[in-house]
Parts: C-alpha cells; structure tokens; sequence
C-alpha cells in the first residue's frame, strides 16, 4: 500500500511538473512509467496502464540525434525494409527467405553506407513533429513470426545494435514447428523490439473469408482491431503498427485502421519516405531472391520518393511494376487466393494474347486490363497444399513473352 501510494505522488508529480522538467529527467520519468507499466501485477487503482512505449526509442537509437524541440526535421527520408525468414537455405526455403550471411551482409551495408537503423518509436514520434531523425533513415521489419526472426535474425541485429519490428499474426503464434512462441515474443519486448500486428489469420483483407454465421464486417473488425488487442493483452503493450498480409487492403480496410487506432500501417511497396507519407500506406521494400535488385535499391537509398500527399489507385495499392499476388515465393493459407500481376515490364501486349497458367490446375480464366497492364485471375475450386507455379504468357510485337513466379499454399494450422 505504502509503495502504491510513493507510486501515485510520483505520477502526480510527473503530471504536474510535466513542462518544468528537463528533458534528460523526463525520459528517466517514462522510462521508470514503462517499466511500471509493464510489471505485472499492477496495482488495481492505477491510472490503467497507459501502454507505454517500449524502452525501444530512448535506448536503442544511439545515433539519432537529440531533438530541437522547435524545429524537426521534416527533410529526413527513411525506407523501411521487410524480411521474413532467415534460415540457411534448404530446398523448402522459399524465394521470401533470405539466409544468415546475406542478411547479415546486408546489416553490413547500411552501416557502410552511413544509413541510421531507427525504432519504429523513433519513426513515429518523428512523424508526429516531435524528434528529429537522421536525414537517411532506415527501419528494419521482420514479418509473420518465424521462429528464425527469434532465433537466427535477432542476435545479428543485437550485434549491430540495430532496432527493429517483429510483425506478427496471432493465429500462428506457439503452433509449434516455425512459429514464434508467445515467451519469445515477450522476450522482444522486454529486449526493446516494437510488436506490430499482421492480422490474426494473414488472409488478404480485400477478400474477406467470415466463418459460418459470421458477416464480413465482423470478420475484418477480428482481422483489424481485435487482433491488436491480442497482442496488447498477452503481451502487455500498446500495438501501434499494422503490416497488411500480403501487402493488400481496401478504403474500408483503411477506414478499420484508423478506427483501430494505428499510428502507421505498412505496405509492400517500395518507396523513398517523405515526412509527408500517408500513415496507412507506408510502403516497405522487400527482400526477395529473384528480385535482390529490390533491396539494393533500397540500401542504395536512390528509388523513387513516395508522392506525399498523391495517394496511390486503391484498386492497385501495390502498383510497383515488379509485384505480384501473392508474392513471389509467398506462402499463402487462403485456398482461392487471387493471382495478379503488373505485366508493363513485358512491353506492349496484345490483350487477346494474354493467357494464364497455374501448374497443377492449368489454364485459367483471366482478366486484363491493358491501361493498367494488371493481369488478374482467381482458381476456380480450392487449391489442395503445396507448391505453384503460375505462368502468364502474351504476345508482345508479334513475340511471345513469359513471366513466372511461384508461392505455396498451406492452410492456416488448426490452434492445439
Ligand atoms: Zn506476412
């Protein structure tokens, strides 16, 4: 009782003196709050546990410089990188895995390059107008919650000292096999890294699959919004970063993440960050084994500059000329996943000329839309588990043209 009420004169005095303490103070005084916050269990007549932000920012981020409190650098550009697994390469491994000693080269490079790795905290606060960044940002996410993001990516992220964000969905947390556990990820947390949420079942939001008895509504609200409180409830935390699977949403998908509350959505599409980019449209470069030109773009720090305010067509939020649905080498669990691709990079096609193939099932029917280039096609029944190839071939200048990429379906495991 005597400790609860030191506890409630020191916020009180933390709230009251707020604007008279100096800096340096304050960041002891919020960083003593999270630790608060964070130990379990709290006493029950605390103010609730303002989710504090992960001790990320304020330790991690040794070469952001400190903040002129009046004038923030809104110049800064900042591109976000997005990983998945990192595992020695074996014949499961797909084209979305990156191995050990690339990954960590790759580290290397933004060093190298003088690029500063920055928290997502950091991000943020810069986005709000209150902390200046470095004017070549880099943050680095790791997406879906492989246990190799624990295992294998996180001791050389220690070692760079670099920051970063585990993007996780809840459905496959603890399943055991190539999942992260719930203790690993509260390990993270304790260890500074940012939590973001990449929906509950990684299923496209465009294409909402209710269970029976259940609207579509309901189901993306789960996908969106309950999600996060999943992950704020195990692991104690505020959630303020969001990761579309597959990269996909909608304007209603927006609307949800706003309602939910996020500070930043992620997308995967590639772009330089202004000060000015929309927060539920944060484009992210990924790495990916047939496309390494993506990456080194990236590292470069030479594609091209997000257009601020201009918001990309909804209909086709991941325009980047080189993305495909799903990704190339992507494991999908939705069994009638839409196929689509941007075919500009194959010149001028003849749109009677396009054909779709998926290996296994065949041709299948396609639409193409010659002012968009975007191919787009949908299997007719449930794809069975395993791997695919699809094959999209057309007839440019008289020539016949082809372009392939692949993923693999494996429906979402069913919770022990
Ligand atoms: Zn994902």
């Amino acid at each position: 009782m005597k400790k609860f009420l030191v506890l409630l004169i020191l916020l009180a005095g933390v709230f009251f003196g707020l604007k008279k303490w100096s800096p340096q103070t304050l960041a002891r005084v919020q960083f003593w709050k999270t630790k608060t916050a964070e130990a379990p269990p709290s006493p029950p007549a605390l103010p609730p546990a303002e989710p504090a932000p992960l001790p990320t920012s304020e330790n991690k981020t040794a070469s952001t410089p400190k903040p002129a409190a009046t004038s923030v650098d809104k110049t800064a550009q900042v591109v976000v990188l997005m990983y998945h697994r990192v595992e020695p390469t074996t014949n499961t491994t797909g084209a979305l895995n990156i191995p050990p000693d690339q990954f960590e080269q790759q580290m290397q490079t933004i060093k190298d390059r003088g690029l500063a790795v920055i928290s997502m905290q950091d991000f943020l606060a810069w986005r709000r107008g209150e902390k200046s960044i470095p004017p070549r940002s880099v943050l680095i996410t790791i997406d879906d919650g492989y246990v190799s993001s624990f295992d294998t990516a996180r001791p050389i992220l220690k070692k760079f000292g670099y920051p970063w964000t585990c993007f996780v969905y809840t459905k496959f947390i603890g399943m055991g096999g190539k999942s992260i556990s719930w203790e690993q990820l509260g390990q993270l947390r304790d260890e500074g890294v940012e939590i973001g949420c990449h929906s509950i079942s990684h299923i496209n939001l465009r294409d909402p699959r209710p269970k029976t008895g259940e609207s579509s509504e309901q189901w993306l609200r789960d996908e969106i919004i309950n999600s996060k409180q999943i992950i704020e409830q195990r692991l104690g935390i505020k959630c303020s970063t969001f990761a579309y699977p597959e990269g996909r949403y909608n304007s209603h998908v927006l609307e949800l993440v706003k309602e939910a509350g996020y500070a930043a959505a992620f997308t995967a599409y590639g772009q330089r960050l202004t000060h000015s980019a929309p927060f539920d449209r944060i484009g992210r470069y990924a790495w990916n084994t047939r496309r390494p030109q993506d990456m080194a773009q990236a590292l470069a720090f030479n594609g091209p500059v997000e257009a601020g305010n201009e918001q990309p067509d909804l209909s086709e939020p991941a325009a980047a000329t080189s993305i495909t649905q799903p990704l190339e080498g992507e494991t999908i669990t939705d069994d009638r996943p839409i196929l689509k691709a941007n075919l500009a990079t194959l010149g001028n096609l003849d749109p009677a000329s396009v054909g779709l193939r998926l290996s296994g099932i065949g041709i299948i029917p396609c639409k193409f839309d010659p002012a968009t280039s975007i191919i787009e096609a949908r299997p007719g029944q449930p794809l069975t588990p395993g791997e695919y190839t699809v094959t999209v071939s057309a007839k440019a200048a008289g020539k016949r043209v082809e372009t392939q990429w692949r993923f693999k379906f494996e429906p979402a495991a069913k919770p022990r």
